[in-house]
């Protein structure tokens, strides 16, 4: 059973009144299968003593001023099914006052990473997304978190904030969980209009060649040619950045396991997607 909390008070009852193995796993709500299965490997982590608080806030700092946080999908009754059906001890929606109460100033500490990719186009996004984090896990305290690879930057800097403020925590990466045409989920897939959705599997399309690609010894440069090309098939996506760097997001060094990281806008709406990549040595 899932109990819906709110108040940072209602929240700790409930954790009290549970184990003391506790695993966060932070959203933003508008639950699909990809939470479903950070949540799921939550509950497999802690085991029968742990307990699993999946948080969802829409954090209003980490959306820029032209972004879409007034539109965000919200459904907390749909959430609750999702955290029920996967396991979760409580589903805790705090209010913005209980997340950030007062005056509660706290020390970000910024990384120069935190402008490229994602930041370029979003200034402000990883403080802002660094900040919320530390803060719920300030309120929740727990021993683990949980966290997906498809947001691969963010999850580098949460692992860098966490190892440095409280290495006690540790952090579990999952996987993209992925649509049967392979398009990473999304919270904000819904928007897709029917013909978008018809295109939008080019995205993983461009990742996967790309990966095979680089593991036959094509360079960076005609990679990201062939990725250009792919996404270039429909009028209806145009690509914003595609990068190939080392799991911190400095350059990528052949024969090392790195990143191929991507973002499209579709219309108004952009998507982000990423998948481990191999250049061969020498290549
Ligand atoms: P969000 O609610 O979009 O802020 O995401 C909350 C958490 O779910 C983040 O750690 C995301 O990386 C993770 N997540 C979102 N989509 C997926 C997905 N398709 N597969 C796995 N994890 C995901």
């Amino acid at each position: 059973m899932t109990q819906l909390v709110h108040g940072n008070a209602e929240l700790r009852l409930a954790i009290n009144g549970l184990a003391s193995n506790i695993c966060l796993v932070p959203t933003m709500g508008a639950l699909h299968e990809g939470h479903a299965a950070l949540i799921k490997a939550a509950k497999n982590f802690v085991g029968r003593d742990g307990c699993v608080v999946v948080s969802d806030f829409v954090n209003p700092k980490q959306f820029g001023q032209s972004e879409d946080f007034k539109k965000y999908p919200r459904d907390l009754e749909h959430d609750l099914k999702v955290a029920r059906s996967s396991g979760a001890h409580i589903l805790w929606a705090p209010s913005v006052e209980d997340v950030y109460p007062g005056q509660w100033p706290l020390d970000i500490e910024t990384d120069p990473r935190f402008e490229i990719l994602e930041g370029k186009s979003r200034p402000g996004h990883f403080a802002a997304v660094i900040e919320v984090v530390t803060r719920l896990f300030d309120i929740v305290q727990p021993n683990v978190a949980v966290f997906g690879e498809k947001d691969f930057q963010q999850l580098i800097f949460i692992t860098n904030m966490a190892n440095k403020r409280d290495p006690k925590i540790g952090i579990l990466a999952i996987p993209t969980k992925r649509d049967s045409d392979g398009l990473a989920l999304s919270s904000r897939n819904i928007y897709l209009s029917s013909d978008q959705r018809n295109v939008a599997h080019l995205i993983p399309d461009a990742l996967k060649a790309a990966v095979l690609l680089a593991s036959k010894g094509f360079s960076v440069r005609d990679i990201k040619e062939q990725v250009i090309q792919t996404i270039s098939q429909s009028d209806l996506i145009s690509l914003e950045y595609i990068e190939l760097l080392s799991n911190d997001l400095t350059p990528i060094t052949p024969g090392v396991v790195g990143r191929i990281l991507i973002a499209v806008k579709l219309g108004d709406i952009r998507l982000i997607d990423n998948m481990p990549i191999l250049l061969k040595e020498n290549s």
